[in-house]
């Protein structure tokens, strides 16, 4: 029997130049070199055909950042990038004169992926290289290299589109994603699951911490002890999430993709391997399927030792292929 005539599920990854124009003091972890990283690791995997450098989300970026910020916040973001270079809330979120303009455009090239995942159909999955990252980001504060948080803003839009009413996301990044938990945490219609290093940075994360109200049950942490590995994070993702989101029937996931948990990274303190990255990628793909039509979205957050971020986003985007 020959083979049903199928096109291979098409991979778009998303960047731009603007990313680079968040300047940041010399030695600070969180830097443009990352992007040359990641985009190494696409290189690696044959994909540099896929890098898309343009925007052209068709909805407004700063109405979607108004769903999930203040009003406040953004403004104040925005006038204080006007002085330049200096500390924005925390020591962790030191910002420059295009700072805003960065993390709005980290909003808005995440849009796009998602635009094109969702509406139009030229993808069926995404990746999107930018910086800065996001899931430490409150409504109205800064924290942990986040100004926006990126991933809540997408789950906005995707839920204004008919046919998705429940969003997953799953966020591996070595930190758990206090911002993306807070931001829905009292909703039903988008799950926040994390897997991190516990206690850590930023403090949250508990086993305890499962939503309230309405959204009780629709937050999942599995917090691990330091220096974990593969094992450990395969397992999280196999035997815990993956029922999670078989029961759950989501209408779209994302994924928080930060990567400092690998054995490399100076941060994260962790022991995971690149090939446990891309295993846990073709769990969360073929769950997609089951569910989605195949549909993931997953933006960078963490990631910090350069080769370890390269080969890390090399076997992320192959098993996206
Ligand atoms: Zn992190």
């Amino acid at each position: 029997m020959p083979a049903p005539n199928r096109l291979p599920p098409m991979l778009r990854i998303h960047t731009h130049p603007r990313f680079r124009a968040h300047e940041v003091p010399p030695g600070y972890p969180e830097n443009a070199a990352r992007l040359d990283a990641a985009l190494h690791g696409v290189h690696r995997a044959g994909l540099d055909g896929t890098v898309i450098t343009s925007l052209s989300p068709t909805i407004e970026t700063g109405r979607i950042i108004a769903k999930v910020h203040s009003e406040n916040y953004a403004k104040e973001l925005e006038s204080a990038c006007h002085d330049g270079f200096k500390l924005f809330h925390s020591h962790d979120n030191p910002i420059s004169r295009e700072s805003y303009a960065a993390a709005t455009t980290a909003v808005a090239s995440a849009l796009t992926a998602a635009e094109e995942i969702w509406e139009s159909g030229k993808a069926t999955r995404g990746f999107v290289v930018a910086r800065p990252p996001g899931h430490h980001a409150e409504r109205a504060e800064a924290m942990g290299f986040c100004f926006f948080n990126t991933i809540a803003c997408v789950a906005e839009r995707l839920r204004e589109l008919p046919g998705i009413e429940r969003v997953f996301i799953l966020d591996w990044d070595v930190h758990h994603g206090n911002g993306t938990q807070t931001i829905f945490e009292d909703r039903d219609d988008v799950y926040y699951a994390s897997i991190h290093r516990y206690p850590f940075y930023p403090g949250s994360g508990a086993a305890h911490e499962i939503g309230f109200g309405k959204g009780r049950g629709f937050t999942r942490n599995i917090p691990l002890s330091g220096g974990a590995g593969d094992t450990a994070f395969v397992d999280a993702v196999e035997t815990t999430l993956l029922p999670i989101i078989d029961d759950y029937r989501p209408d779209a996931i994302l994924v928080s993709a930060g990567f400092d948990a690998h054995r490399r990274d100076p941060l994260g303190g962790m022991r995971v391997s690149e090939s446990a990255y891309g295993l846990m990628t073709r769990m969360v793909v073929a769950a997609a399927e089951r569910h989605c039509r195949g549909r993931v979205l997953s933006l960078l957050e963490g990631g910090y030792d350069p080769d370890g971020l390269a080969s890390s986003v090399e076997e992320h985007v192959v098993a996206m292929t």
